[in-house]
């Protein structure tokens, strides 16, 4: 009894750097109730967490980045313990992001709205990503976009979608020029092999002044 309130109290402690104040409980919680292995991990470029659901008895295991912003890491958080619900309840039967899991989901963010303590805009971009069936998926450019806003500025990087068309970029080494929109992505011409690439408006780019 006495081990559980410790290590219980030990990851409140560790919660601290991560979640927005207040919303300790709330995660701790989740971690206790859910037979899940959960990870804070090194930073990934393509996805800020993930869901492995657990295999012949094994624990479910979700991951997310430890450099997200609080509010990042809180709705990356709840989104994948969605994705563990809805597996401990459904199993493989039913779609990653379906009715089932945005039930769940929706059923995680209202606590959270409810609180009083998430800022106007990430409170008015998350009722959008409820509303809007569309939306509530691993990639919700609007929910992404207001989450993004809670970065700290890093120094010289900017979001594609920011720069001016035929803008010149650097992207993981490579030259690029800006081009046109097509649907959440940018063709981008990509400098010396003069290959055509489509790249996420959201992606963190170093413009070349
Ligand atoms: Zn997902």
């Amino acid at each position: 009894m006495m081990k559980t309130t410790n290590k219980r109290q030990l990851i409140l402690e560790k919660l601290k750097a991560f979640v927005p104040n207040g919303f300790e409980e709330m995660v701790v919680n989740l971690l206790f109730e859910n037979p899940v292995s959960f990870k804070i991990v090194a930073p990934r470029t393509t996805k800020l967490g993930d869901f492995r659901a657990g295999m012949n008895g094994e624990k479910s295991q979700i991951t997310v980045n430890g450099d997200l912003n609080p509010y990042a890491f809180l709705i990356t958080t709840l989104h994948e313990f969605a994705h563990l619900k809805t597996f401990l309840e459904f199993g493989h039967r039913v779609k990653p992001h379906g009715e089932e899991w945005k039930s769940i989901y929706r059923s995680l963010l209202l606590p959270a709205i409810d609180s009083g303590l998430l800022p106007k805009d990430i409170l008015n971009a998350l009722v959008q990503s409820l509303t809007n069936t569309k939306a509530s998926s691993c990639s919700d450019v609007n929910l992404t976009r207001v989450l993004r806003t809670y970065d700290k500025p890093k120094e010289g990087i900017v979001l594609l979608e920011s720069l001016p068309k035929n803008t010149t970029f650097v992207l993981q080494g490579k030259h690029f020029i800006k081009r046109e929109l097509r649907r959440k992505r940018y063709l981008c011409d990509e400098i010396s092999s003069n290959k055509k690439y489509l790249v996420h408006a959201l992606t963190e780019v170093k413009p070349l002044i």
